[in-house]
């Protein structure tokens, strides 16, 4: 076979995978289906099926996604006896928030619980300079790669979220900021980028994130554009392509290492996909430029992957691609087998990166008094449930 088939037929392997963990179907346990998380198309057919005409579903679209209304009372501009036999039939949903906690320095931490129990963490991280911030969102319920520094990849996956739970954790968070358009037209600010980088291997569930971007992007209603949205894999090769070619979004790499025997150790998923193939997919995608740069994460793990000559590597490793590099001071969770790299380890990787021309920021640790190491308040739920129930 080709190497273009070879891909084909991996990309193929992985979607059908994916499939086999997809979450529970949206109806609710009355029988009415949840409207969110359909594309235009099927939400105008499961309309079509109660006899209304395509324009109702361009009108429910505007009200779900533009204006945020759950309440099918409040949709002023359809009749009042049509009002009341969509909600017979169908509900607006939105995820339980079972904990909000806002850190000292305003960022706010959910965990939400989907109609079958499971739970997935959502955290908005308000920008430190300007009137805005970035949502980061779950893909996945535990994730199946085990990074040996991610707290998530302790919990073995559980299962992939709908796009019904992926688009909800964006809506719910915007719910407790009053942040829809009000009938004024007034553009919601705050929760204006979303990032995928919190449970989960997004391109491990490409079906349902790429379901969800389209709505989240969709001009007649939440309209984000694509350059707000940033996808972060740990180097699905196959889908990165597809990725890119299909959606279109900012891409960020986990990389944490340079070489290969340490990424198969921090990494495990470089066994299958090594550094010099997640860089060749890197320099195809399509999207970058130097508006557009791909982000490389690097998680600072002390005396692993710290070194001056790792970060002079990494300069070889990226060079020529649009490109900057996130330094990411690693944040401990109890049990884990690092420590974080002290800041002056910090700041000379980030020179060497920084002196070569490309941007190093170093991401604040945020909302560390609300347990912000992805992955630890689901866990902490879930011990509080167990003793509760001893
Ligand atoms: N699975 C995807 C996206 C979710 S993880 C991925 O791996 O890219 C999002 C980012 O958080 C990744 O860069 C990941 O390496 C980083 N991360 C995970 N655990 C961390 C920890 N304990 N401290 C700092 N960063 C961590
Ligand atoms: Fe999964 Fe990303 Fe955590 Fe790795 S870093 S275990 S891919 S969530």
């Amino acid at each position: 076979m080709s190497d273009l088939a070879l891909t084909e037929a991996e990309r193929t392997r992985i979607l059908a995978k994916s499939a086999l963990f997809d979450p529970p179907t949206a109806a609710m346990p009355d029988g009415r289906r949840d409207l969110v998380g359909l594309s235009r198309e099927e939400l105008a057919a499961e309309l079509a099926a109660v006899g209304e005409p395509a324009f109702r579903a361009k009108q429910v679209w505007h009200w779900i996604y533009h204006q945020g209304v759950t309440d099918f009372a409040r949709m002023s501009s359809i009749a009042r006896p049509l009002q009341q036999k969509l909600a017979e039939r169908f509900v607006v949903g939105r995820p339980d928030a079972v904990t909000v906690q806002t850190s000292a320095d305003e960022t706010r931490k959910f965990l939400f619980r989907f109609r079958d129990g499971q739970e997935a963490e959502t955290v908005y991280i308000p920008d430190p300079v300007e009137d805005r911030g970035a949502v980061c969102i779950s893909s996945q319920v535990g994730c199946t790669l085990s990074c040996r520094f991610c707290h998530t990849g302790t919990q073995t996956l559980v299962r992939n979220l709908g796009s019904a739970e992926i688009v909800g954790q964006f809506m719910a968070a915007r719910d407790t900021y009053g942040e829809w358009p009000s009938p004024k037209g007034e553009t919601p600010r705050l929760l204006s980028t979303i990032v995928l980088m919190g449970m989960g291997e997004p391109l491990y569930n490409y079906a349902n994130v790429a379901k969800a971007m389209k709505i989240v992007m969709d001009n007649e209603g939440i309209a984000l554009s694509r350059r707000r949205i940033t996808l972060s894999t740990s180097g699905v090769v196959p889908m990165m392509d597809r990725a890119g070619q299909e959606l279109g979004v900012n891409l960020a790499v986990s990389l944490h290492a340079v070489r290969d025997e340490l990424r198969d150790e921090l990494v495990p998923l470089n066994r299958k996909y090594p550094i010099k193939e997640v860089m060749a997919a890197c320099r195809r995608y399509p999207t970058a430029s130097n508006a557009r740069r791909i982000t490389f994460e690097y998680v600072m793990l002390k005396g692993v992957n710290d070194s001056e000559a790792e970060a002079r590597e990494l300069v070889r490793l990226i060079a020529g691609l649009p490109a900057k590099v996130n330094l990411i001071p690693f944040n401990p969770w109890p049990g884990s087998a690092y420590t974080p790299s002290s800041m002056s380890t910090v700041m000379k990787f980030a020179k060497i990166v920084n002196d070569a021309g490309f941007a190093a920021p170093v991401r604040q640790p945020r909302g560390r008094d609300i347990l912000a190491a992805c992955g630890q308040l689901r866990t902490e739920s879930r011990r509080e449930r167990a003793r509760a129930a001893e």
